[in-house]
């Protein structure tokens, strides 16, 4: 494994690295402006850059299990990279992007699997609501389905979060941020937005594409 990684350094080096060398030099003498916070579940099928195509300097991403937004007064890593992003690189988005498979979502559901791993699952408690939710409107479907809304109510659940933090409403009052919610389907591809008009997740569309312009239900 170890030897894959290191191949792919130097594959990167002469590759990746060689063809955008100059995209590098201006990033490190001029530092960084990404214009999104993007934050993520630490899924390795999850991987932003490459499902936004973004280049370095693009995203600020924070990533931990279940992409959960903690209440401001759990200080925590989350916490001051949404401070640092927000306050500090002032970018102009933050999305929230869970996706389908969501390992840390299902642990939520069925929390009897997290027993012994007590980190986790103090982690977790952040997002425990959810599950009342779930159980109270989708406590009918079946387990792959309630497990893709409970992943689509935990993005709706950590956006109001968000919003918790005084230095993200001001923003959000002024205009001078945007929050937004999507959802990456795995065996798709597919990432859905959430449509606070519609109240649903919505594929998101490729503005260039005539045909798909419109946004349309999962
Ligand atoms: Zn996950």
């Amino acid at each position: 494994m170890i030897e894959k990684l290191v191949k792919g350094i130097h594959s990167f080096q002469t590759g990746y690295f060689a063809k955008h060398q100059g995209l590098f030099e201006e990033l490190s003498t001029e530092g960084q402006r990404p214009e999104a916070l993007f934050v993520t579940c630490s899924d390795s099928r999850v991987v932003p850059s490459l499902i936004t195509n973004s280049a370095p300097g693009d995203l600020f991403i924070v990533r931990n299990i279940g992409n959960v937004i903690p209440s401001p007064d759990l200080p925590g890593g989350t916490a001051a990279a949404l401070q640092y992003a927000v306050e500090v690189l002032e970018v102009q988005n933050i999305i929230v992007c869970g996706h389908t498979q969501c390992g840390a979502i299902a642990a939520l559901l069925n929390p009897e699997n997290m027993e012994k791993l007590q980190y986790v699952r103090k982690w977790l408690a952040q997002a425990a609501d959810l599950r009342t939710v779930i159980e109270g409107r989708y406590g009918h479907l079946a387990p792959e389905a309630k497990l893709t809304a409970a992943v689509e109510e935990n993005v709706l659940v950590q956006l109001e979060h968000l919003r918790a933090y005084p230095f993200v409403s001001e923003r959000l009052e002024a205009g001078k941020l945007r929050l937004m919610g999507w959802v990456f389907e795995l065996a798709t591809g597919k990432v859905f937005n959430y449509d606070p008009h519609q109240d649903e997740f919505t594929v998101l569309a490729d503005p260039d594409d005539p045909d798909g312009g419109g946004a349309k239900p999962r």
